[in-house]
Protein backbone atom coordinates (compact mmCIF):
# COMPACT_ATOMS: atom_id res chain seq x y z
CA UNK A 1 0.00 0.00 0.00
CA UNK A 2 3.25 2.30 0.72
CA UNK A 3 4.26 1.67 -2.67
CA UNK A 4 0.46 2.58 -4.06
CA UNK A 5 0.38 5.80 -2.38
CA UNK A 6 4.32 6.61 -3.78
CA UNK A 7 3.20 5.69 -7.34
CA UNK A 8 0.11 8.32 -7.06
CA UNK A 9 2.93 10.80 -5.46
CA UNK A 10 4.70 10.25 -8.71
CA UNK A 11 2.60 9.53 -10.93
CA UNK A 12 0.67 13.20 -9.77
CA UNK A 13 -2.88 11.50 -10.20
CA UNK A 14 -4.88 8.67 -9.08
CA UNK A 15 -4.88 5.65 -11.21
CA UNK A 16 -8.08 2.87 -11.81
CA UNK A 17 -7.26 -0.81 -11.25
CA UNK A 18 -6.42 -1.51 -15.16
CA UNK A 19 -3.41 1.06 -14.78
CA UNK A 20 -2.50 -0.67 -11.76
CA UNK A 21 -2.87 -4.36 -12.86
CA UNK A 22 -0.59 -3.22 -16.08
CA UNK A 23 2.50 -1.38 -14.00
CA UNK A 24 2.48 -4.59 -11.71
CA UNK A 25 2.65 -6.96 -14.76
CA UNK A 26 5.21 -4.83 -16.55
CA UNK A 27 7.50 -4.84 -13.24
CA UNK A 28 6.54 -8.36 -12.64
CA UNK A 29 7.83 -9.38 -16.21
CA UNK A 30 10.98 -7.13 -15.39
CA UNK A 31 11.82 -8.93 -12.64
CA UNK A 32 11.28 -12.61 -14.10
CA UNK A 33 13.38 -11.66 -17.10
CA UNK A 34 16.35 -10.44 -14.92
CA UNK A 35 16.31 -13.68 -12.26
CA UNK A 36 15.69 -16.31 -14.67
CA UNK A 37 17.16 -15.23 -17.65
CA UNK A 38 20.08 -12.95 -16.78
CA UNK A 39 18.73 -10.06 -18.82
CA UNK A 40 20.65 -7.07 -17.83
CA UNK A 41 21.34 -3.67 -19.64
CA UNK A 42 25.13 -3.92 -18.31
CA UNK A 43 26.11 -7.26 -18.53
CA UNK A 44 29.34 -8.09 -15.96
CA UNK A 45 30.96 -10.35 -18.46
CA UNK A 46 32.26 -10.19 -22.30
CA UNK A 47 30.47 -12.49 -24.79
CA UNK A 48 32.61 -15.62 -25.08
CA UNK A 49 33.43 -15.21 -28.41
CA UNK A 50 35.29 -11.91 -27.67
CA UNK A 51 37.24 -14.00 -24.33
CA UNK A 52 38.25 -16.35 -27.29
CA UNK A 53 39.85 -14.52 -29.61
CA UNK A 54 41.52 -11.99 -27.46
CA UNK A 55 45.24 -12.84 -25.53
CA UNK A 56 43.64 -9.57 -23.64
CA UNK A 57 42.46 -11.48 -20.20
CA UNK A 58 39.24 -9.49 -19.23
CA UNK A 59 38.67 -7.28 -16.41
CA UNK A 60 35.87 -9.92 -15.40
CA UNK A 61 37.76 -13.29 -15.73
CA UNK A 62 40.72 -11.28 -13.37
CA UNK A 63 38.24 -10.63 -10.76
CA UNK A 64 36.99 -14.22 -10.76
CA UNK A 65 40.64 -15.91 -11.27
CA UNK A 66 41.53 -13.43 -8.29
CA UNK A 67 38.21 -14.78 -5.95
CA UNK A 68 39.13 -18.55 -7.04
CA UNK A 69 43.08 -18.89 -6.63
CA UNK A 70 44.46 -15.70 -4.28
CA UNK A 71 47.70 -17.11 -4.70
CA UNK A 72 50.31 -18.99 -7.27
CA UNK A 73 48.81 -22.16 -8.30
CA UNK A 74 52.18 -23.83 -7.97
CA UNK A 75 54.12 -22.82 -4.92
CA UNK A 76 51.22 -21.11 -2.96
CA UNK A 77 53.57 -17.69 -2.97
CA UNK A 78 51.60 -14.70 -2.94
CA UNK A 79 54.30 -12.38 -4.08
CA UNK A 80 54.79 -11.02 -8.12
CA UNK A 81 51.53 -12.88 -9.18
CA UNK A 82 50.94 -12.80 -12.82
CA UNK A 83 47.79 -14.30 -14.93
CA UNK A 84 49.21 -16.91 -16.86
CA UNK A 85 47.76 -18.90 -19.65
CA UNK A 86 47.64 -22.92 -18.93
CA UNK A 87 47.59 -23.51 -22.88
CA UNK A 88 49.75 -20.86 -24.42
CA UNK A 89 47.46 -18.15 -26.12
CA UNK A 90 49.88 -18.54 -29.30
CA UNK A 91 49.15 -22.31 -29.38
CA UNK A 92 45.48 -21.62 -29.44
CA UNK A 93 44.41 -21.63 -25.41
CA UNK A 94 41.83 -19.02 -24.82
CA UNK A 95 41.50 -16.04 -22.33
CA UNK A 96 38.54 -17.51 -20.80
CA UNK A 97 38.27 -18.30 -16.70
CA UNK A 98 39.23 -21.73 -17.43
CA UNK A 99 42.63 -21.70 -18.95
CA UNK A 100 43.70 -18.84 -16.96
CA UNK A 101 45.82 -19.48 -13.12
CA UNK A 102 47.82 -17.08 -11.01
CA UNK A 103 51.58 -17.73 -11.26
CA UNK A 104 54.38 -16.07 -9.10
CA UNK A 105 57.11 -14.97 -11.11
CA UNK A 106 59.48 -17.92 -10.35
CA UNK A 107 56.65 -20.53 -10.96
CA UNK A 108 55.67 -18.58 -14.67
CA UNK A 109 58.89 -18.07 -15.88
CA UNK A 110 59.72 -21.93 -14.88
CA UNK A 111 56.52 -22.70 -17.06
CA UNK A 112 57.56 -21.01 -19.71
CA UNK A 113 60.77 -22.82 -20.27
CA UNK A 114 58.63 -25.80 -19.96
CA UNK A 115 56.66 -25.32 -22.58
CA UNK A 116 59.78 -24.21 -24.38
CA UNK A 117 58.28 -20.47 -25.65
ZN1 LIG B 1 55.00 -19.98 -7.56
Amino acid sequence: MAAMEEVKKLLGRDFDSDELIMYAMEAALEKIKKSKFKQTDRPKSPPLAKVNKSRVISAHVKREIFRRDKKCTNCGSIHELNYDHRQPFSLGGTSGIENIRLLCFQCNQRARIKMKL
